[in-house]
């Protein structure tokens, strides 16, 4: 998931999966690994209750902090 977009990133192939990461770690960004459960889960929520989720979620930037304890506020 890009909590940039709230978006769930779908990938037919492990290439696409690592293009998509080099195009993401070149702006920056990184992708929260979701299990085919959560993307279930989150797929039908708005981009503020995903957003909501990843509250207790590792920080997307890496820090091994809890995201609402780390970038929380820059996403907000
Ligand atoms: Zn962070």
């Amino acid at each position: 998931m890009n909590i940039d977009t709230g978006q769930i990133h779908h990938f037919d192939s492990e290439e696409a999966l690592r293009a998509f990461k080099k195009d993401l770690a070149q702006r920056d960004q990184r992708l929260v690994e979701l299990s085919d459960h959560e993307a279930r889960t989150l797929k039908p929520m708005s981009n503020g209750r995903r957003k909501n989720w990843m509250r207790n979620q590792p920080c997307p930037c890496g820090s091994g902090s809890k995201f609402k304890k780390c970038c929380w506020s820059s996403y907000s």
